[in-house]
């Protein structure tokens, strides 16, 4: 198998280290298996020269040919998947089942987004006799995009299949933690040839990036995903410069189960979601709302799924939940588990770190946690599951609406009536039933409230890369 690959910035269609760098650790053991690059000042000028050069070039190339060279690189990190999932289990600790499947969710950004890019029809109005308005759409321009280490592979590419596919040039700083992802993504564009400046990939120290490159005049996006403090801070900073932005911030997930359904199968289905990615996605089921008549059922399926979880190093084949991905994670979940102690909440099954090397935490299930527990209130970013009966449909929505987020909701339930009463009646960018499936690249992902602001995905999420213009032409 190929080692973990040599990490460089990709500017201006050139490869490059820089005398500064930053160790990547496999969290399963804690060594160290690279070294990141970071990017100066003078770095991100070059990248920012490119970037309008690449803008330049690619805005006024056909989106056929944008699609031709798209399709090309996710052709190849397909052909690549092992070796990219391979980097990223060492770098992540996910399963390398998980890891494969990320890089085709990765791909499948690449592919939809490059098909979608080829349909951004305008339309003409019809008017006054004498006029015609025509309304079409333009890219936007260079966007600044910053990608997080939860999903090294698929969050990069979901934010830089919408620059290209929309005609933008794009310099992305991915996650420093987790570089290995995005470093794939440059090469399978390098080899598609995609031309220079189009895509630029930087790490960096994080504030010293966003900084410099969100006040510039240039920039004409802002893409995040990461925590809801990090977006509003960005947010602010592209609000004095009347710059658009995309926030892809923090959820915390609930989950309402009904009495009419098997609880059994609802709770190993959910504790199953649970573990994926151990728990680190902003749509991860978190809080769960059962209906009392089938509350001791659930709870207890559940815990006896999450128990069974096999926890190790994610590329030994038996592992079904890796490390989590670094030590604030640990330290962050033992805060909330000893918070819902103290206030009386029953610990069912894990709540304490596994060994001391390597960032493993165990599936954790919490229950009748009062509502002002601090796990109740903010995102775990864990495998924490927190469980709570409630009396009514009713009950729950109130509860699943108590929160400032609203990202990813779910519901499991088997009549009509009660999922159009879940789907009308929660606040969230995404509501499932009966399935805890969120995003997928044909339908817009995104939230309300403090979990952000646009669309990601789908027809609408490619409509942020893009500016509309009106045309009013008075025939003479
Ligand atoms: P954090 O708030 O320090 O960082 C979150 C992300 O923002 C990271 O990718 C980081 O590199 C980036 N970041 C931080 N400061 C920045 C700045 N000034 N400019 C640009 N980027 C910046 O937290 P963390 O410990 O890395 O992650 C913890 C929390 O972040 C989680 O609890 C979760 O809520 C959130 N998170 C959300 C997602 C998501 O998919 N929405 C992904 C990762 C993390």
């Amino acid at each position: 198998m190929t080692t973990y690959p040599d990490l460089k910035l990709y500017i201006g269609g050139a490869w490059r280290k820089t005398s500064e760098e930053q160790p990547v650790l496999n969290p399963a053991d804690e060594s160290v298996i690279g070294s990141v690059p970071l990017a100066s000042h003078a770095d991100l000028d070059d990248a920012l020269t490119a970037a309008a050069e690449g803008f330049k070039l690619w805005s006024r190339t056909a989106p056929r040919t944008r699609a031709e060279i798209m399709l090309k690189a996710a052709a190849l990190m397909r052909e690549r998947v092992e070796e990219i999932a391979h980097a990223i289990t060492l770098e992540h600790g996910k399963p390398l089942a998980q890891a494969r499947l990320e890089v085709v969710r990765g791909c499948e950004f690449f592919e939809w987004d490059a098909a979608e890019g080829q349909r951004a029809y305008g339309r003409v109005v019809p008017s006054e006799p004498g006029i015609r308005y025509v309304v079409f759409h333009q890219p936007v321009g260079t966007v600044a995009a910053f990608s997080p280490w939860n999903f090294p592979m698929s969050q990069p590419c979901r934010k830089i299949a919408g620059a290209l596919a929309a005609g933008c040039s794009i310099i992305i700083k991915a996650a420093e933690e987790t570089p290995a992802g995005a470093l794939h993504i440059a090469r399978a564009l390098h080899d598609a040839g995609v031309p220079p400046g189009v895509f630029n990939l930087v790490f960096g120290v994080p504030a010293r990036i966003s900084s410099y490159l969100i006040p510039q005049a240039q920039t004409r996006l802002v893409a995040f995903t990461g925590s809801t403090a990090v977006g509003k801070h960005l947010s602010e900073l592209a609000a004095r410069h009347m710059t658009p932005v995309l926030m892809e911030l923090g959820g915390h997930a609930p989950v309402i189960v009904c009495d009419d359904v098997d609880p059994v199968a609802a709770a190993h289905l959910s504790a199953i979601r649970k573990v994926r990615n151990a728990g680190q996605v902003c749509t991860s089921p978190t809080r769960f709302f059962v209906q009392e008549d089938i509350y001791e059922r659930f709870t207890k399926a559940f815990v006896e799924k999450a128990q069974a979880v096999t926890v190790g190093n994610g590329l030994d084949a038996k592992t079904e939940m890796g490390p989590v991905a670094n030590h604030r994670r640990i330290e962050a979940m033992e805060a909330l588990v000893a918070d819902a102690r103290a206030r009386g909440a029953r610990v069912l099954t894990g709540g304490e770190r596994l060994g001391n090397r390597g960032y493993f935490f165990p599936p954790t299930v919490i229950a009748e946690l009062p509502d002002d527990a601090r796990a109740m209130r903010e995102e775990p970013f864990g495998p924490m599951a927190l469980i709570n009966p409630v009396r009514s449909v009713e009950e729950a929505i109130e509860k699943a609406n108590s929160l400032p987020f609203g990202l990813a909701a779910y519901g499991f339930t088997h009549s009509a009536a009660r999922a159009d009463q879940l789907a009308d009646g929660i606040e969230a960018g995404n509501v499932s039933i009966n399935t805890l499936e969120a995003s997928v690249a044909e339908v817009p992902f995104g939230g309300v409230k403090d979990s952000g602001y646009g669309r990601e995905g789908g027809a609408e999420g490619l409509a942020h890369y893009m500016t509309v213009k009106t045309l009013s032409h008075r025939m003479v």
